[in-house]
């Protein structure tokens, strides 16, 4: 997610403070401004179309389908690209090479992509195993990518179904049973639900709500913390999960208490990002508070501190300090306060 607003060249961020990096004006992060950007859908994902029963296999028998291929928490990619193979001749080719999938889930329809045809189907094919390419029809110069390794690289609709096929495939992998009665599931639904054969009951794919936030102080300034060793360069927004019977603000509100020990006063939704790794939907929020002392918890922080935008664009430059790539919504939160792009420090300096 990228933030919109331009900075604003050549403002000192506060007139006391010498400027030392074209920073934007302190306006920029106050609790009234705009939200992050909403991205909209790449995908049709069906949700009509997939209840008909047998409809992943009359899809691909059609040939008009596509296959992305997932195993372990890998995909298929080749130049920058995620593999999308005909899906009729994977699983021929699959099928004579004596491999069946553990799970194939119907994603959807890319929506007004230039490469893909309207209409086009995308199934997910999850394998146990990492074929070797070159093999049971997975293409010789394909390797297996997880998705830190290449979302820099892949465009939006790429990404957006290695979240969506990340996202089910890891619900599949954990909810094989009833929760109630022990029994094996099995798959509906195009893949998006799973019943119980002996109490009927259903089951649906599950997402884990978390908040992360961005502490603002009364000056202005942003909090941002890190785990791990007290010395570590990186600094992030801070985050936890939400608990059940507990509203998002009420778990922004004890999550900073908990992790760096300051009181928010009023907090305000920015905007999610869905971050199936395993299964988080990450809630953007940006929070105030008039502690100045935060005391880290020293288990999942170990260190906090506190940034104004020279600051923080300069220490991020000197490579004094590492803050979450641009694919997050942490890096989104960071830049809606700073009130513009930050600069990375150039690579192989
Ligand atoms: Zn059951």
């Amino acid at each position: 997610m990228q933030h919109q607003t331009p900075p604003q060249q050549g403002r000192p961020w506060e007139t006391q403070e010498p400027v030392r990096a074209s920073v934007p004006s302190t306006r920029a992060n106050h609790l009234t401004d705009n939200v992050l950007p909403v991205r909209p859908a790449l995908v049709d994902r069906g949700s009509s179309e997939r209840l008909k029963p047998g409809m992943v296999q009359a899809l691909i028998e059609s040939g008009n389908a596509l296959a992305m291929v997932l195993a372990g928490r890998k995909a298929l990619v080749q130049a920058n690209e995620l593999v999308l193979l005909d899906a009729d001749f994977l699983a021929q080719s699959l099928g004579e090479a004596g491999v069946r999938p553990e799970h194939v889930i119907y994603l959807g329809s890319p929506l007004d992509d230039d490469h893909i045809a309207p209409g086009t189907g995308i199934v997910l094919f999850v394998l146990a195993d990492a074929l070797a390419p070159g093999t049971s029809g997975i293409p010789k110069a394909a390797e297996w990518a997880g998705f830190r390794d290449v979302a820099a690289q892949l465009d939006a609709l790429h990404t957006a179904l290695f979240v969506e096929a990340s996202a089910i495939a890891n619900w599949h992998s954990t909810h094989t049973h009833c929760p109630r009665c022990g029994a094996r599931t099995t798959v509906e639904a195009g893949g998006w639900v799973r019943r119980c054969p002996e109490d009927g009951s259903e089951h649906y794919p599950r997402t884990d709500p978390a908040i992360i936030v961005t502490v603002v102080g009364a000056d202005g300034r942003l909090l941002l913390g890190g785990g791990g060793p007290v010395d570590a360069k990186n600094y992030s927004t801070l985050a936890g999960f939400v608990e059940p019977g507990e509203s998002l603000e009420q778990a922004v509100v004890r999550e900073i208490f908990e992790e760096v020990g300051v009181r928010v006063t009023a907090c305000q939704y920015l905007g999610s990002q869905a971050w199936p790794f395993p299964a988080s939907l990450m809630l953007g929020f940006t929070a105030l508070t008039s502690d100045v002392e935060p005391r880290p918890d020293g288990v999942e922080v170990t260190r906090a501190r506190w940034f104004n935008r020279a600051e923080l664009q300069d220490a991020v430059l000197q490579g004094d300090v590492v803050i979450s790539s641009s694919l997050s919504i942490s890096r989104s939160l960071i830049e809606h306060w700073y009130g513009g792009v930050i600069q990375d420090r150039p690579a192989g300096s």
